[in-house]
């Protein structure tokens, strides 16, 4: 996927959702169809070979890509949500933001010690919506897990909230 391309189709909204934040608004990308279907194939070339059984995305603009990759791939797709949506028993994982904590659950049953996992977002910040669900992934005795945004802010380093061992790809650095 070209990257001016997708550049050119992230839309930048200031001051959301609370003044001074620059937020990137990647509907927009999701509702071109060759900015979606070029992710998509981005993504499938990328891990493809990976072996990987489950997808995890991040609620809720992780589910968009995620959901189309996991068929793509053959693969299945497991939701990490906000606490209280999901129905049966889950496990959690609470995680620092800027003001206060946030909790990231998935169903206890969703991966297991065969599943080679890709998790999922859309937007690298500082890393800690995905930290906590990389561990919750591990928690799970997974045998693999590999990490993906679209967009990774780097000037924020998020990259190092995950072990160096981990394998994290982005497909627009800003
Ligand atoms: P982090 O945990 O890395 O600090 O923040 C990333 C999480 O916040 C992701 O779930 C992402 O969806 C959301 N997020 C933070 N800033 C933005 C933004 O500017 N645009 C979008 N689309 N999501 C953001």
């Amino acid at each position: 996927m070209n990257k001016e391309t997708l550049k050119k189709n992230l839309r930048e909204i200031p001051d959301f959702p609370k003044p001074g934040i620059l937020f990137y608004d990647v509907t927009t990308l999701f509702k071109n169809p060759e900015c979606l279907q070029g992710m998509i194939d981005e993504l499938y070339e990328i891990y493809k070979d990976k072996g990987i059984t489950k997808v995890v995305g991040i609620e809720s603009r992780g589910f968009i890509l995620g959901g189309a990759l996991a068929a793509r791939l053959g693969a299945g797709f497991v939701m990490a949500r906000k606490p209280g949506k999901l129905p049966a028993e889950t496990i959690e994982e609470t995680y620092d933001k800027e003001y206060g904590t946030d909790t990231i659950q998935i169903h206890k049953d969703a991966i297991g010690k065969d599943d080679v996992v890709l998790l999922h977002d859309d937007l690298l910040a500082t890393g800690g919506t995905m930290a906590a669900t990389y561990r919750l992934v591990e928690r799970c005795g997974a045998k693999q897990a590999f990490v993906n945004f679209v967009i990774e802010l780097k000037g924020l380093d998020g990259r190092k909230a995950f072990p160096e061992n981990v394998e994290v790809t982005t497909l627009l650095q800003l």
